[in-house]
């Protein structure tokens, strides 16, 4: 008997307008003044009318052309009815049969190196309006609850996966390449502490019994995970409950309502929070307060006119062009576009892609982590490392100097100053990095260092290759900037070949 998990995610992100879908108010996350960023509008007054925020949109089609879907030359809002209390009006404004888009794609890799792509289908992206938040009181005496109404009617699109999501690892990658493509878009904040983008995983699984039948358990939909880890966990967790729940009950999807659970994640499993509303219990009906929407050419060839280059574009495009690995260019990609400008400015300040991505993913990378900095933030610029690692190739400087002069850099700037290429020269200068290329000079010391080892230069005649390395060593010491290649040739040379 073998088990098929099946996942599919509804992914709600929140748009990066000033405004409100359907009013002025203001839509940055500010959870210290609640109530403040509203009106009569978002606050569902008797009277006030919706009208469609126009950035919205445009960033919401924006995003649906870069996932690959079909846009609607026509789409209308629906009233999605239901009660809550960061619900003001009693229904929330919504897509229902006829979003402004459908039937896209989302490439991710799958395994590891050369493991290949996979296409996830998705089946709609529409727009919405947000609810409010709920402020229960924490202190245990929970009797205080309020409402903060900031939130309610901030921009999100609802983003629908195909079930084609088939491991937990999957769904994780999914996300993450979700998040890299709206955060490259620039439609989107994507942070999840402040939950601009939020997860729901719909989990179930496919049996196939010794006997060649197939039977599939209830689909559960985990609601609000905030995290990619969470929905790593929460999947992990349903799939080994559900073929559990489906060994003691034999219950099979259809005999059962679809449910809707939470993830606990203090205690590490879902629990089941109520049964799932089937879209008639929403009565949705069009929204008679908003004109439907017409997309024309123009539009669309405007707004396509803004995408940029896409992460699987670049990654490939790396590959192609600096000779990165797999893994490489997804490490420079996937640490955002700013990260990945910086690489291909030093790469092409330098002449060497594999060079520069080794320093930009190991050197840089580590820096930034420690010092807590963003790419944009850290103090040795592209043009700097550019022309630091450009002397490398030029045969002025070791790399390992190189690494010498690029802490020191860091070390003279506390201050996040920036550093221009001539503190370089003055560094190279002031130890004595400049590479020596002038054999004379080293000829001298060379002589010196094996007259004072007699036991090393026996130990390399008699066959011990190893003996060279601290000969080497020796030499270094005595001059900084001398290029270990050219010392040991001019080593092996004097002692002859063993
Ligand atoms: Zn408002
Ligand atoms: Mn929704």
């Amino acid at each position: 008997m073998t088990t098929t998990t099946i996942i599919g995610l509804e992914v709600h992100v929140q748009l990066l307008t000033n405004s409100k879908i359907f009013c002025g108010c203001s839509s940055a996350f500010n959870p210290h003044q609640p109530n403040v960023q509203t009106c009569p509008v978002c606050l569902g007054l008797p009277g006030s009318l919706p009208v469609m925020n126009r950035r919205a949109f445009e960033l919401a089609v924006k995003t649906a052309l870069a996932l690959n879907c079909d846009i609607a030359p026509f789409t209308k809002w629906d009233r999605k009815q239901y009660y809550y209390p960061d619900l003001p009006k009693g229904y929330q404004i919504s897509q229902y049969d006829l979003p402004f888009s459908d039937d896209g794609a989302l490439e991710i890799e799958v395994g590891g190196e050369g493991g290949g792509t996979r296409k996830i289908g998705i089946i709609r992206a529409h727009l919405e309006e947000d609810a409010g938040k709920n402020v229960h009181d924490e202190t245990g005496r929970g009797t205080d609850s309020q409402v903060d109404l900031n939130r309610a009617g901030t921009p999100l699109l609802e983003i629908v996966s195909q079930p084609d999501l088939r491991s937990p690892q999957e769904a994780k990658r999914y996300l993450e390449e979700l998040k890299l493509l709206l955060t490259y878009l620039n439609v989107s904040d994507c942070n999840m502490q402040e939950g601009s983008l939020r997860c729901d995983a719909n989990v179930n699984l496919h049996i196939h019994q010794d006997d060649g039948h197939k039977v599939a358990t209830p689909i559960v939909e985990i609601k609000n995970l905030n995290s990619f880890r969470n929905v790593e966990l929460a999947i992990e967790f349903e799939v080994k409950r559900q073929y559990e729940e489906w060994e003691k009950t034999g219950k099979k999807m259809g005999e059962v309502a679809k449910e809707t659970r939470g993830w606990d994640a203090a205690r590490g499993k879902t629990v089941p929070q109520r049964g799932k509303e089937e879209a008639s219990d929403y009565r949705y009906f069009p929204d008679p307060d908003l004109v439907p929407v017409t997309v024309s050419a123009e539009l669309l060839d405007s707004i396509r006119a803004t995408l940029c280059e896409f992460p699987a574009d670049r990654r490939e495009r790396f590959k192609g062009t600096y000779g990165l690995s797999d893994y490489d260019a997804r490490v420079t990609v996937d640490q955002g576009q700013a990260f990945a400008d910086y690489f291909e400015e030093v790469a092409g300040l330098c002449g060497d892609g594999k060079q520069a991505c080794n320093w930009v993913t190991q050197d840089v990378l580590r820096e930034m982590n420690e010092r807590n900095l963003s790419i944009g933030e850290f103090p040795i610029r592209a043009a700097v490392l550019g022309n630091l690692l450009e002397r490398i190739a030029k045969k002025q400087i070791t790399i390992k100097s190189a690494r010498e002069v690029f802490l020191e850099l860091l070390a003279e700037n506390p201050s996040r100053r920036p550093i221009s290429s001539a503190h370089i020269d003055q560094i190279i200068a002031e130890k004595g990095l400049a590479l020596v290329t002038d054999t004379g000079e080293l000829e001298g010391v060379i002589a010196e260092v094996v007259g004072k080892n007699p036991k090393a230069v026996a130990d390399f005649k008699a066959g011990k290759q190893a003996a060279v390395g601290a000969l080497i060593g020796q030499v270094m010491k005595a001059v900084k900037g001398a290029d270990p290649q050219t010392v040991r040739t001019m080593l092996v040379e004097k002692l002859g070949n063993p």
